[in-house]
């Protein structure tokens, strides 16, 4: 479903990623790990169209996107949730999730699909008349996956989603990737925290200055010595 072959994307000087390839398939959960400063970050942007590569060429559904325009990449129903979150602090939890469903005209078909992400997200139901500078950090989360949610992605793309949060809450907001997976969502997850991206990913890379160093199944690098040391804090 989304191909990246040989990718290239400067600033300016600095050439953060060098022939990456790396491929998402129908259904499939991918973790993109690496440093900071790996490309990682670049690599989301270049798909959703925000940073124009220098060369190499991505395909989603069988369509060369590498020029498409962002909104047209929305169209296409391949979402991203960037690092950070980025919900409206002054606008409640509805009217974030509103915001999730720009593309959609019809106000019936709009209340529907939020409804359905309070079904999925319950914690978000409760609190939909509640600012979303008020929410928690993981909470926050939530909302800004809630929100990609309403656009019906075929492909969710998360940067850093556990960031910031506690143990407790990662494992919610996983667990939350988990079932979006598993409800026929494809998920392309970046990741520093390589534990919790390795057990509900089925495939990964490790990248590092802009390259491919490591792929395989989740299971071999949570396997792989060179992942445990670099990413895994050690064995
Ligand atoms: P992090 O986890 O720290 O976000 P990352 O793996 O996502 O790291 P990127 O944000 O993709 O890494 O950055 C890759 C490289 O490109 C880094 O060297 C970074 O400094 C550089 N870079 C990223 N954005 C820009 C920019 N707008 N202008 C100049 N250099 C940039």
């Amino acid at each position: 479903m989304l191909e990246i072959h040989g990718l290239d994307v400067r600033y300016g000087g600095v050439q953060a990623l060098r022939g990456l390839d790396l491929t998402v398939a129908e259904g499939e959960t991918v973790a993109l790990l690496g440093n900071n400063g790996a490309g990682k970050t670049t690599t989301l942007s270049a798909v959703s169209g925000l940073v124009r590569p220098a060369a190499g060429r991505i395909v989603h559904a069988g369509e060369d996107i590498t020029r498409t325009a962002p909104p047209k990449i929305v169209a296409r129903g391949v979402v991203h949730v960037p690092e950070g979150r980025r919900i409206f602090s002054t606008l409640t939890v509805h009217e974030n999730l509103l915001l999730g469903g720009y593309l959609v005209r019809d106000g019936a078909e709009l209340a529907q699909r939020v409804e359905e992400v309070y079904e999925l997200l319950p914690r978000l139901a409760e609190r939909r008349f509640q600012h979303g500078g008020t929410l928690s950090g993981g909470e926050q989360q939530m909302l800004a996956i809630g929100r990609a949610l309403v656009a019906r992605p075929g492909l969710l793309m998360l940067d850093e989603p556990s960031m910031g949060l506690a143990p407790l809450m990662v494992a919610a907001v996983m667990q939350v990737i988990r079932d979006i997976n598993l409800g026929g969502t494809a998920v392309l997850l970046v990741e520093q925290n390589a534990t919790a991206a390795l057990k509900i990913a089925h495939r990964g890379y490790v990248i590092e200055n802009g390259e491919t160093v490591l792929e395989g199944t989740a299971a071999d690098l949570s396997a792989d010595p060179r992942v445990a040391q670099a990413y895994l804090g050690g064995v």
